[in-house]
């Protein structure tokens, strides 16, 4: 983990919070790498969830919400009571539960039982009072519950389908820490899929293969990920059934996302308090049903941490370490970089125009400082998938050499078919299919 922490400070992908003041506990800032990476994170989430699928449609929903939906949802009743929360699994018990001083579930030790609420409260309008309490979300998945009926009325959906959305949530944690794993501001990206009652087993298990198949098809090792079903004592209030999809951070296996059966929950409770009805109007039985809701909750930046730890790597190269991300390159901050190999004026004309072009299909790097071997460590360190170098030939030839992060072997190319060649290749074609009258050879 020290070495991801270190990788990221150096780099700018993530720094501490406010920093020159100390910094505030738990609290990261993404640096320029950290939000691209965190940005095609989301989009990848996104384009499988939402943009490649008929039976998903988005939500941005607000994140300060009406009081009542968190007693609705049992957060505001659910954390008045002592609880001790366990220093190993983070697993929080209510204090008078408890027969022994250490947690029932993994024996771990446990902190001092304290009467507190797991959701930040503050107040809505100048007037600080109680009557203008207000918290912020603790989640992303009540936005959608109370926004169901709105979804059915305005658009085509029928069941099964989903609502998904992605945004801030806040929990005032007693335990945080690993680095980005638990902190109190982070990101989630929910679906909630809607449906019907006898159907939600099937369905389940299909978001649960779905779910780790997402993160394998971006890099992740098969051999890193493992399901965990919660136990009685470990299923929350609202769930029929759920399974963790867990990693193997350096820290140990710890969640990477919960997949949940939350049965009617959600609908019948935002029902019941908002007097306003949640169901729904089965054409083919002509019935009026609640439906099931099968909920697969994933963190940005657990994820984040997860893509990072999968693909750090470090080689022996020519007597040095060789720090490289094997990013996905879906996932990679940086697509290409461009490296021309002097400063001189005609190479860096043809260089700069290069990098001008492919500026407006990616994130592209123009680096020019240092040697070129250390500009290809750096781009390696930051898992930039290729690197295009300009060199004197290339005045004269017109072709450029493309480098490729995971091999180091390099082909040379017409600056004419860079584009498509970088496109066909960043999109998942093998990386090294020789273009016509292309040579390949080792860095
Ligand atoms: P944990 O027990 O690890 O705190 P949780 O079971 O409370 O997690 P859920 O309520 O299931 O988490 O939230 C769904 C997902 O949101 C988690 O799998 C995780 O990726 C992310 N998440 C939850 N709490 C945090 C947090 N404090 N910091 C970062 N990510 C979080």
């Amino acid at each position: 983990m020290e070495k991801i922490v270190s990788l990221c400070r150096r780099r700018g992908f993530i720094f501490p919070s406010s920093e020159i003041y100390g910094g505030l506990s738990s609290c990261w800032d993404y640096g320029p790498l950290g939000v691209e990476l965190k940005q095609n994170i989301k989009q990848a989430w996104w384009r499988a969830v939402v943009q490649e699928r008929d039976d998903i449609v988005g939500l941005d929903a607000s994140i300060l919400m009406h009081p009542q939906t968190w007693t609705a949802s049992g957060h505001l009743q659910g954390f008045v009571d002592p609880l001790v929360e366990c220093k190993n699994c983070h697993l929080r018990w209510r204090s008078e539960d408890l027969t022994g001083n250490n947690c029932p579930s993994c024996g771990g030790e446990l902190t001092e039982p304290r009467l507190f609420n797991l959701m930040f409260k503050t107040f809505m309008g100048p007037i600080e009072e109680a009557a203008s309490v207000v918290y912020l979300r603790p989640e992303t998945a009540q936005g959608i519950f109370v926004n169901f009926q709105n979804v059915v009325n305005t658009t085509r959906m029928r069941l099964p389908f989903g609502i998904a959305q992605i945004g801030k949530a806040f929990r005032n944690e007693i335990t945080t820490g690993n680095f980005i794993f638990r902190t109190r501001e982070f990101e989630q990206m929910e679906i909630e899929f809607f449906v019907k009652p006898g159907t939600d087993e099937e369905w389940f298990n299909y978001w649960v293969e779905e779910r780790i198949n997402w993160y394998v098809k971006l890099g992740i090792k098969k051999e890193n990920l493992r399901l965990h079903k919660h136990t009685k004592e470990e299923l929350a209030h609202y769930a029929r059934v759920c399974y963790d999809i867990d990693y193997l951070f350096p820290m140990g296996w710890a969640e990477l996302e919960g997949i949940a059966n939350r049965g009617d929950f959600d609908l019948v409770q935002h029902a019941s308090f908002s007097g306003k009805s949640l169901d729904y109007f089965d054409e083919e039985t002509k019935e009026h049903i609640i439906p099931y809701i099968i909920e697969p909750s994933a963190g940005v930046d657990r994820s984040a941490l997860a893509f990072l730890c999968d693909a750090y790597d470090e080689q022996l190269a020519e007597g040095e370490i060789r720090v490289i991300l094997h990013l996905h390159p879906a996932l990679a901050p940086i697509k290409v970089a461009v490296l021309p190999l002097s400063r001189r004026e005609k190479l860096v004309a043809v260089a700069k125009q290069i990098y001008a072009d492919l500026r407006q299909c990616w994130m592209v790097n123009y680096d020019d400082a240092q040697s070129i071997g250390r500009r290809y460590r750096r781009q390696d360190e930051i898992g930039t998938p290729f690197c295009v170098t300009v060199d004197f030939q290339s005045l004269e030839d017109e072709q450029v050499t493309i480098r490729d992060r995971e091999t180091m072997n390099q082909i040379r190319l017409p600056i004419a078919e860079l584009k498509s060649t970088l496109q066909a290749k960043l999109e998942g074609e093998p990386l090294f299919v020789l273009p016509p009258g292309g040579a390949i050879w080792k860095e």
